[in-house]
């Protein structure tokens, strides 16, 4: 039996080629937290997080402190017991979910990695899926908008997830309007609300988008707000997607049990790992509710994970894989890949194939616990 013998933390901060706006704020720069967790045989796999603050209530700060407690708890322990760790994590802090997520990821990869198995295959799944990825249009004007999908299309993206989420009644409507009437009819558009709307405006855009054509629609009101949140979901002629709203498991049930949304958006950083990620999708399955796997602002390494998960459920019917696009540099080898019709694929390496590029590990501060 081998034993965790060394968890290294890598906090790094990635710029990212233009700022990303949601109804939350605007973002500069990736603030990423990488775990690397060693064992007594030598291996290690590593996992990564990229807390939102506004979202998560957790910074990279938090992330890295908590990590050092997280990382003292499991030495010693047996690398291969994942379900127990996460119950151990859980135990010792409330929420935190994408430090948690950083440690779930690795103890995934090493454990797969020492079986000789891509990640997909020791989850049960296969690569028989397609998946393509959108492209995300941040909360601009309404022109700046449409040049930047019009841009997207350009750049072979079938698919556009536009952030909107301004309060008044028709603003948004009349920036999907303007977009729609820019790309045609043959793109795709998702829309994220990212909690900004109120029913009000929430009813009035959905309703005044019902023939734009919007595939669906994400978090439209406060995350808190069950109430109108089964409202909207009864009343909307556009699916409603649940995201900030569903975290982990216990939350996926609690909204569907309500009817509080027609689909889920799982992700690895909000459920704190492939571990909890595999119940959310298992209890949509049970439900017959479609998924979307979605990201922050994470590296290909965070988002390679996340699509060994995607190839194991069949009721993942949506992608949005873009965060990699976004960052100026690529600090991460091996991994997923883009095609030019931005196609999302990985390899058959063993894990989930991705790890930090050695030039670029050469100028981060590592911290280590032994
Ligand atoms: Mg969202």
């Amino acid at each position: 039996m081998s034993r965790i013998t060394k968890v290294e933390l890598i906090p790094v901060q990635l710029q990212l080629s233009e700022p990303f706006i949601i109804s939350k704020g605007a973002l500069t720069h990736a603030k990423l937290t990488f775990i690397k967790i060693y064992d007594s045989d030598g291996a290690y796999g590593i996992g990564e997080c990229c807390p939102y603050r506004s979202i998560h209530g957790e910074t990279q700060e938090g992330t890295v402190a908590f990590g050092k407690d997280l990382a003292k708890a499991l030495i010693g322990l047996d690398p291969a017991h994942i379900t127990n760790h996460v119950a151990l994590m859980n135990k010792m802090i409330v929420g935190n979910a994408s430090i948690k997520c950083a440690f779930d990821m690795a103890l995934y990869d090493l454990n797969a990695k020492k079986l000789g198995l891509p990640l997909y295959r020791f989850l049960g799944g296969s690569r028989e899926k397609y998946i393509e990825t959108d492209n995300t249009v941040s909360l601009m004007s309404k022109d700046l908008m449409v040049a930047k999908a019009s841009k997207f299309v350009e750049r072979g993206f079938k698919i556009l997830k536009v952030k909107l989420g301004e309060r008044g009644r028709l603003v948004d409507y009349e920036r999907i309007k303007a977009i729609r009437a820019e790309v045609g009819d043959n793109i795709t558009i998702r829309i994220d609300a990212n909690q900004g709307w109120n029913y009000q405006d929430a009813i009035t855009n959905l309703n005044s988008m019902k023939d734009l054509d919007v595939e669906h629609c994400e978090e439209p009101v406060h995350a808190d707000n069950l109430f109108d949140q089964q409202r909207l979901t009864s009343a909307s002629p556009i699916p409603i997607m649940a995201d900030e709203a569903v975290f982990n498991h216990t939350d996926a049930l609690r909204v569907l049990k309500a009817n509080a949304a027609d689909l889920i958006n799982i992700k690895l950083g909000k459920s704190g790992g492939i571990n909890n990620a595999m119940k959310i999708a298992g209890i949509a399955e049970a439900a017959d509710v479609y998924c979307q796997v979605g990201s922050f602002s994470e590296s290909r390494l965070g988002i390679s994970a996340l699509v060994h998960f995607d190839y194991v459920w069949s009721n993942i019917k949506f992608h949005d894989l873009d965060s990699p696009l976004m960052l100026k540099d690529d600090p991460i080898i091996g991994g997923l890949t883009y095609s030019k019709d931005w196609q999302v694929d990985i390899t058959d390496e063993p894990g989930h194939g991705a790890d930090l590029d050695p030039v670029f590990l050469k100028n981060c501060d590592i911290i280590s616990v032994n």
